[in-house]
């Protein structure tokens, strides 16, 4: 066998459907609340802010939803992704284990984000709406989205955070380049930004800020609808190509993960990878661990409240019973910032809170340092938000040199770090630094959290 083998479907291979884990669980995720009545959400108020295909997604509990073959012929562009041993990685570590990576850098936008952009628009498309809103937070998802709706024709326009407008200028370009329209926020065209921006005009950002500024625009526009880059059911939903295509390449392998590991911002691409394994364990299938990876700067899972709270910081969006780590937290400007969502996907929180998965956190120098190692070994730049990811798969890789244990570690590498760079220079210049975790600033905003 050569050094790096590469495990790779045939295209008639992709999967032909999206796999749902509400469908497996015994205790099923709550369901969003009106913040106005305390009660469930009539979910169809929601079609004034998202597309009907996304809704219909969101809420069902079918173990398995048809992707729409416009969808999939797009995919083919760059699924199946591969598979990858990282022979050359082992030996750097020395280590009896067997590391596996699958790799979302392959696609148009540099990361598993198109997954979804493509779906998402490709449901507005269908409804005839002309425009979309989103926000971005190191910039992937804006990508993804204003290429997909290249595509489609659809106008894009994207609020990204500020720290990161500021430290990603070509992820600013590449949107540009594929039609978007990008705006620093918090920004003084919506209310939202401008009521941050009165409390500081030099606010670095937050998803939760974006988040608020894009939906405050679908409201005021006119065929216009707002896209989530992760968080929600549908998106998750829409990433699970990611597992199901590991799952019959680990059979091309001829064997089989003991452990999945994922970065986890708002967590699409950790359930995407992880949750049809986890399906597979609890519709009776092999035992397989389950292990998501956060910032120490942004610890929601680790450290946050499961609680219902809202998803933005203007309170626009419905309640969701998540771990959180309250709205308006404003996390440290860390180089992932893919990775700075105050709160977790309510399925993913849901999945942690019965005990089917854990969780860890690193820090932003150990997982450059990891990042580097793995680049030098496998000959790909990760990103910041991957690299967390890598990080916890090589401590995983590390233990088996101690124990002597062979296992079969299997990692997402979300997407590629091309324009990363900027944090790649800071780290090699010994610049970049540790942030601790914020506990009076959660403290605050935890204190803030909706009572239910
Ligand atoms: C956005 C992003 C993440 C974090 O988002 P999730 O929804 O948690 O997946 C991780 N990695 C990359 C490369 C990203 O672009």
């Amino acid at each position: 066998m050569s050094d790096r083998v590469k495990y790779i479907l045939d295209e008639e291979k992709i999967p032909t459907h999206w796999y749902n884990i509400e469908a497996d669980l015994k205790e099923k995720t709550p369901p969003p609340v009106d913040p106005s009545t305390g009660k469930p959400m009539d979910i169809s108020k929601l079609e004034c802010i998202f597309s009907k295909g996304a809704i219909e997604q969101e809420t069902t509990h079918e173990r398995y939803v048809e992707i729409p073959k416009p969808v999939r012929d797009i995919m083919r562009n760059w699924r199946p992704s591969p598979l990858f041993r990282a022979r050359r990685l082992e030996k750097v570590l020395d280590t009896p284990a067997r590391i596996y990576f699958k790799y979302e850098g392959v696609s148009p936008s540099g990361s598993h984000k198109t997954n979804s952009a493509v779906a998402q628009a490709f449901e507005n498309k269908r409804q005839g709406t002309k425009k979309v809103t989103t926000e971005t937070g190191a910039g992937q998802w804006g990508s993804a989205l204003s290429q997909a709706c290249s595509i489609f024709g659809i106008e894009c326009k994207v609020y990204m955070v500020r720290c990161s407008y500021d430290q990603k200028p070509y992820r600013k370009a590449m949107m540009e380049l594929f039609g978007g329209t990008v705006i620093p926020s918090p920004s003084p065209y919506t209310e939202a930004g401008r009521a941050v921006l009165a409390e500081d005009p030099n606010c670095r950002g937050s998803l939760g800020i974006a988040i608020s500024e894009a939906i405050e625009e679908v409201l005021k526009g006119k065929d216009t609808k707002y896209c989530l880059g992760s968080v929600l059911n549908h998106v998750l939903l829409h990433q699970t190509v990611i597992g199901e295509e590991a799952i019959k390449q680990f059979e091309l392998a001829d064997d089989y993960p003991d452990i999945v590991i994922g970065a986890c911002g708002g967590g699409s691409n950790f359930a995407g990878m992880a949750f049809p394994f986890l399906g597979e364990k609890l519709r009776g299938g092999k035992d397989v661990e389950i292990l998501g990876v956060e910032p120490a700067a942004c610890p929601s899972l680790t450290k946050g409240k499961y609680a219902y709270d809202f998803g933005d910081v203007a309170k626009m969006t419905p309640l969701m019973k998540m771990y959180t780590l309250g709205s308006f937290f404003i996390p440290p400007a860390v180089h992932a910032g893919g990775l700075r969502y105050h709160g977790m996907a309510p399925q993913i929180s849901n999945v942690a809170r019965q005990g089917l998965m854990s969780a860890r956190t690193v820090q932003q120098l150990d997982v450059f340092r990891d990042a580097v190692i793995f680049a030098r070994a496998e000959g790909i730049t990760p990103a910041p938000e991957s690299s967390h990811a890598i990080s916890a798969a090589m401590d995983e890789a590390r233990k088996c040199k101690e124990s002597g244990e062979s296992r079969a570690i299997l990692f997402n590498l979300s997407g590629h770090g091309h324009m990363d760079m900027a944090a790649y220079i800071e780290y090699f210049a010994g610049s970049l630094k540790n942030y601790d975790y914020p506990e009076e600033e959660i403290a605050m905003a935890l204190s803030g959290l909706p009572s239910l």
